[in-house]
């Protein structure tokens, strides 16, 4: 059988285009058609087959129009009743046929019942199928029976295809079962295997395929990684001089986690590689001031650093924070940002160009055509799932001579969880931090209904009193900017009313950057008590005295954004409240995030939970479109395999470079697009 082009065109749809595409391509479940079970033994709640002849045939019409069949064997009878059906069924289900069923069996108003079971007629006698069914994801228009052929006919033809490509001696290490029997059990698992192994994929032969499909994730990133690391960097050696009188003059010392990750990145800028790590650590952990104390090293040694954000808020608030640091070291630091008048941006266009400007913060704007650094030895990214691959790149092209790229640190506010990091991060190096500067007393979640609004006010005027500041945040309108905006304004009018004695700001993402700007210094300065706000917020803002926030229709928020929201107030040692106000009735997804939130303030915890409920996509922003996506393997189930799979892909890098490539190609295809960039 050969695909026809139109068949070729649905296969296409599911990344089908070869013979080792269809070997590869598995099954989502599998159906147990090897046993029969007596009608009135087959056990409720699991698909089971049972076999009988029809006693009687119908078509009732109520509550609906649906055919109704009686189908009796030894032991009992079932009713098995279709809701649509075609009027031929009428004929072919009559009273006399034998017929197999597969189904769930629940116990109706006529007794046991199959509600749409898979049926068809058989002879008296007919043999059992001696292989589970599998049952594979498709597309519409593609029905089980073509693919399942045609995955068949491939297998016959394409054994070959599966020659092994791992190691002897890492078969044996963690007792992989061999491919070619994988494979040929997932897709026609013999009777004796557990149905159960399959569902959950914890049977050896998904556990092959899965260590595959991880190896490979890991063999292109690493190698990719490698590739990056062939380059030199300049080697920024620790001369420790303008740190030391960077960290005399703080009013606080780091903690463990902050010195420990800060060893690690001083030992990367010291060597001639370009270094590329992944700082992470909750919200309010510091991270901030460890770019800081890189940013010196590369300063110290004659080099330029820049630190990127995705926002104009964010960036422009790394630069008020950088310049108060720094300006007494007689460091200057330069502020770019899309919005600057083009005079004023040409000034900071040659500070940065003659190295006047040893620092310069800015957006995307730092990488636009016109930036040109006098020597930029360390690119720093803020919220780095913000800015995809081409955009990292575009950065540190930016500090090329020569032969030399710059040392690149990029800094995730969301944490994320470990399994993750260990496989879509695996072309970094990471550095956690993972504890809290002291003295900070936890943020207190409330959830308070929505028609519970009076409370709220009367929380925030008690916290104003007490000369606290509040951030109040307006409800995520996704589908319209504009709704969005008249919102916020509507918000903010109606808080200016109910609050005539505070003074009331707002800010939002359509704001020019200079009155955004100037609205968050006003806040920061305490002039502004109550700050109604959109989402813009979300990331980096950092003003200690703020203690409370209240989140409207908190349910249609996310995890990560809410975590992050949070996080803005409890930076202060006074003691935070952050309100999230909901509105019913909850979606099943929504009560299951707003408990998460409200029961955890970790964020490591709070973002494990997240990738249960949604998956990886969530986490890798920008940067899902460059890196292998995993198909088989699941994060949390298989950490163990993960681990396996690294130390694997090292061994192989270094001792069996020549099946590398062929593993590769195998798994991932044309899929490892980025690893040329
Ligand atoms: P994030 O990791 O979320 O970017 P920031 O860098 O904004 O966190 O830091 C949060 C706040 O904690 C800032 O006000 C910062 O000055 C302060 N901070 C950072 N490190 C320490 C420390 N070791 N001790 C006390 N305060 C610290
Ligand atoms: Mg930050």
């Amino acid at each position: 059988m050969t695909a026809s082009t139109q068949v070729q065109e649905k296969l296409s749809r599911l990344g089908i285009a070869t013979e080792l595409d269809l070997i590869l391509h598995l099954p989502i479940r599998y159906e147990d058609e090897t046993h029969l079970f007596p009608i009135a033994d087959a056990p409720p709640g699991q698909t089971v087959q049972v076999e009988g002849v029809i006693i009687h045939t119908e078509v009732v019409f109520r509550p609906r129009r649906q055919l109704v069949c009686q189908v009796e064997d030894n032991s009992g009878v079932v009713v098995m009743r279709f809701l649509n059906f075609y009027g031929s069924q009428i004929k072919t289900y009559a009273v006399g046929k034998r017929v197999r069923l597969l189904g769930e069996i629940r116990s109706g108003f006529f007794g046991a019942e199959m509600v749409h079971p898979k049926c068809r007629i058989v002879r008296a006698g007919e043999s059992l199928a001696d292989t589970m069914t599998p049952v594979y994801p498709t597309t519409a228009g593609l029905t089980q029976t073509i693919l399942s052929k045609l995955i068949a006919q491939a297998l016959r033809n394409a054994q070959h295809m599966l020659t092994e490509t791992i190691p002897d001696g890492i078969i044996r290490k963690y007792r992989l079962m061999s491919l070619p029997d994988s494979i040929q059990c997932l897709h026609n698992p013999p009777p004796e295997v557990s149905i159960e192994a399959l569902q959950t994929r914890t049977h050896p032969a998904w556990r092959r395929v899965k260590f595959d499909e991880l190896l490979a994730q890991q063999l292109s990133m690493r190698l990719h990684y490698r590739q990056r690391r062939s380059r030199s960097a300049p080697a920024l050696a620790q001369k420790n001089t303008l740190q030391q009188q960077f960290l005399a003059q703080l009013n606080f010392t780091l903690t463990a986690a902050q010195i420990r990750v800060c060893a690690e990145i001083n030992r990367d800028l010291a060597s001639a590689y370009p270094m590329q790590r992944l700082l992470q650590g909750d919200v309010g952990s510091g991270k901030t001031i460890v770019a800081a104390l890189a940013a010196l090293q590369a300063i110290e040694n004659g080099y330029q650093a820049a630190i990127m954000a995705p926002t104009e808020i964010l960036a422009e608030q790394h630069f008020q924070k950088l310049t108060s640091w720094f300006e007494p070291l007689g460091i200057k630091v330069a502020w770019l940002s899309g919005s600057q008048k083009k005079k004023q941006k040409q000034a900071v266009l040659e500070d940065i160009a003659s190295g006047a400007a040893h620092l310069a913060a800015g957006t995307h704007a730092l990488f636009q055509e016109q930036v040109v650094f006098h020597q930029l030895g360390l690119a720093i990214i803020d919220e780095q799932h913000r800015f995809g691959v081409q955009q990292r790149l575009a950065l540190r092209m930016k500090g090329t001579q020569s032969d030399q790229v710059p040392h690149q640190l990029m800094m995730s506010a969301t944490p994320i969880p470990r399994t993750l990091s260990m496989s879509y991060f695996a072309d970094l190096d990471v550095s956690v931090i993972d504890e809290l500067p002291p003295g900070r007393s936890p943020v207190v979640t409330k959830l308070i209904a929505g028609n519970r609004r009076d409370e709220v006010i009367a929380r925030i005027r008690h916290a104003c009193e007490q000369g606290k500041q509040v951030y109040w945040v307006c409800p995520l309108i996704e589908e319209s900017e504009t709704l969005q905006l008249q919102t916020a304004m509507e918000t903010f009018e109606n808080l200016h009313a109910v609050f005539p004695d505070l003074t009331v700001g707002l800010v939002h993402g359509r704001l020019p950057a200079q009155e955004k700007a100037a609205v968050m210094t006003a806040f920061k300065q305490g002039e502004i008590q109550l700050l109604v706000a959109t989402t813009v917020i979300e990331v980096g803002v950092d003003v200690p005295n703020a203690s409370l926030m209240v989140i409207e229709n908190a349910e249609r928020m996310g995890l990560s954004q809410l975590h992050q929201l949070r996080g803005r107030v409890g930076r202060g040692s006074e003691a935070s409240i952050c309100i999230l106000m909901f509105q019913q009735p909850l979606s099943e997804i929504a009560r299951k995030r707003l408990r998460i939130i409200f029961e955890h303030t970790d964020g490591f915890e709070i973002a494990r939970q997240d990738l249960n409920l949604r998956g990886p996509g969530e986490f890798l922003g920008a940067r899902q479109s460059g890196v292998p996506m995993l198909r088989f393997a699941d994060l949390e189930q298989d950490g163990e395999l993960i681990t396996a799979a690294q130390a694997t892909a090292e061994e192989m890098l270094n001792r069996y470079p020549e099946l590398v490539q062929r593993h590769i190609e195998r798994w991932l295809g044309d899929k490892t697009e980025y690893l040329r960039v």
